[in-house]
């Protein structure tokens, strides 16, 4: 609930502004109202706006410009502009795709030396414009856009202080890769190419509060050598070299927990052998791509049993292997064959009686 007395009336006036949007999170004084119909500012109650949807108060953290000349002069550049279109645009794929429900998810990018372009609390990542994104620095402090950062920013500072190659950051909910997230599973490696060599292993990082510095350094520790971290119980946070390859890390990563999901209603399973991995990771390594398996053996990139490793250890009562109808053939005929060995032997005993 944020409280727009007079004092915050009189310092909207002075931004020249002539509408004031608000909704139920916000509650006017009588003598706020006053000050607005004086200076003929028009009340807008908007439901579906966000609390922080009204431009903010002159001298609040969310003022429309940045306070520095530099900083004003980053935020108002055509660069600048071309990356809130980028970060609108991946926000609509991750809506369409279903990875971000209500309000979740959050997207951001570097603009230069501990400055960041960060998606808005409280919209839907589906339908955002331009003029939403924020810009602050890397202790989240903001400095321009009058939206209100995310309050996951934190999480997205913490890849941006451990991992240089790190230029953008995407967070979502998205329902395949979290289904491994609430059942405290990291996927398994070894079953499709596609993410060996632009995901990589996927990281799990144990829950902590969202946006707490405590879910940052659990992510600090992971992101140089992780693309893609499930956080326990909340979602998936990964990290690409444009703000496309951020989103594209999060595709994958769900497209895969997808199939693995779907994998496990059928029979049987198989993995990449040894020498697969091994010519895989070596096209990575050529691509420049970070993955904490580089030095391992081929002997040692086989040793993960990737269907012991989803349905063995977590309780589940049937073992992915168990039901395998080549062996149920084969060895049908040949317990068969010594029960008939069994009771010829029998009736051959009884008859020599
Ligand atoms: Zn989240």
């Amino acid at each position: 609930m944020k409280l727009i007395a007079q004092k915050e009336a009189q310092d909207f006036v002075q931004t020249g502004a002539k509408e004031f949007r608000y909704n139920r999170e916000f509650r006017l004084t009588p003598g706020a109202k006053d000050v607005f119909t004086e200076a003929g500012v028009k009340l807008v109650f908007d439901e579906g706006a966000p609390a922080p949807a009204a431009p903010a108060a002159a001298g609040s953290p969310a003022a429309v410009a940045a306070g520095s000349t530099d900083d004003d002069k980053l935020w108002r550049s055509p660069e600048t502009a071309n990356l809130k279109a980028q970060i609108c645009e991946m926000g609509r794929r991750m809506w369409i795709r279903e990875y971000c429900d209500g309000n979740g998810g959050n997207i951001s990018c570097r603009l230069g030396p501990d400055r960041f372009l960060c998606t808005p609390t409280g919209v839907s990542k589906g339908f955002m414009t331009p003029d939403m994104l924020c810009m602050v620095d890397g202790n989240g402090k903001q400095l321009a856009g009058t939206w209100k950062r995310t309050s996951e920013f934190m999480s997205h500072a913490a890849i941006y202080k451990s991992t240089p190659d790190a230029f953008s950051v995407a967070h979502a909910h998205p329902c395949y890769a979290g289904a491994f997230a609430v059942k405290g599973i990291q996927p398994p490696p070894r079953l499709i190419p596609e993410l060996e060599v632009f995901v990589g292993t996927i990281a799990y990082a144990p829950y902590m509060h969202p946006g707490s510095p405590e879910m940052a350094d659990e992510i600090f520790k992971r992101a140089p050598q992780h693309q893609s971290i499930i956080m326990g119980n909340h979602g998936v946070i990964t990290w690409g070299k444009s703000v496309e390859d951020a989103y594209f890390k999060m595709e994958i990563t769900d497209s895969y927990c997808r199939t693995i999901i779907h994998a496990q209603s059928l029979p049987g399973g198989v993995a990449i052998p040894a020498e697969g991995m091994s010519e895989l990771l070596k096209l990575k390594q050529g691509i420049g791509l970070p993955d904490d398996r580089y030095d391992l053996k081929p002997a040692q990139l086989a040793e993960v049993d990737p269907w012991a490793e989803v349905c063995g250890q977590h309780g589940c009562s049937s073992p992915v292997n168990a039901w395998n109808p080549q062996s149920a053939t084969e060895t049908a005929p040949a317990e068969l064959e010594a029960l008939v060995k069994k009771l010829t032997e029998e009736i051959l005993k009884n008859l020599s009686k």
